[in-house]
């Protein structure tokens, strides 16, 4: 198994990113947010907590987002790998994500983390929200959301960087640019299917 954690900032282009990976190399994608506005929509009792924080650009609390990622770990039985997009975020998520690999006798392999300059990812928000219908796009819980991440999400960075793990790779740079520089880094550990 393969199992690579795509780090990086709201808007940093985790999801673009994500989708390319899963194309070319058959991982399995787990993002935390589209569970989570999955959730949401279905009106789910865990949906219905969840959107108090998001709405307020904050992280939902660990033990939720923990609870869900393990299901979804239990449910892929032979999947080649993870690609888990927008999770861990904080270093108590990245700690029992570490325990659950373990548990399947596997481990997270790679960590890239997508970096842009902060007046980039705000008027990539702001311009998504246009189209997307999300309702936490809009400008005030943009600025929280990336206050939220700069507190509690970037030193996780630093857990993976003390295991070896972590490799910053520039995201301000035309998508496919941006995505021949994370396939180079996953070459070394997978080769892509087509
Ligand atoms: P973005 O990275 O663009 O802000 P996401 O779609 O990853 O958006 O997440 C949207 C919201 O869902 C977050 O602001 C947060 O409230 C919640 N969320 C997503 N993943 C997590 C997580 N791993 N831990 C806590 N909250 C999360």
């Amino acid at each position: 198994m393969f199992n690579l954690v795509l780090f990086g900032p709201p808007g940093s282009g985790k999801g673009t990113q994500s989708e390319n990976i899963v194309k070319k190399y058959q991982l399995q994608h787990i993002s935390t947010g589209d569970l989570l506005r999955d959730e949401v929509s279905r009106q789910t009792t865990l949906g219905t907590e969840a959107k108090k924080y998001m709405d307020q650009g904050m992280l939902v609390p660990d033990e939720v987002v923990i609870g869900m990622i393990s299901v979804k770990i239990d449910e892929a039985q032979d999947a080649r790998g993870f690609i888990f997009d927008g999770f861990p975020r904080t270093r108590t998520q990245a700690e029992a994500l570490d325990k659950l690999l373990e548990f399947k006798n596997t481990k997270i392999d790679l960590v890239l983390a997508l970096e842009v300059p902060e007046k980039d990812l705000i008027e990539r928000l702001v311009k998504r929200g246009i189209t997307s219908g999300r309702s936490d796009d809009n400008e005030e819980v943009i600025t929280a959301r990336i206050k939220e991440y700069y507190l509690k999400t970037e030193p996780v960075a630093q857990y993976y960087s003390h295991q070896e793990k972590l490799e910053r790779v520039e995201g301000h740079r035309p998508i496919e640019d941006t995505f021949n520089v994370l396939g180079k880094h996953i070459n070394k550990y997978l080769l892509p299917i087509a």
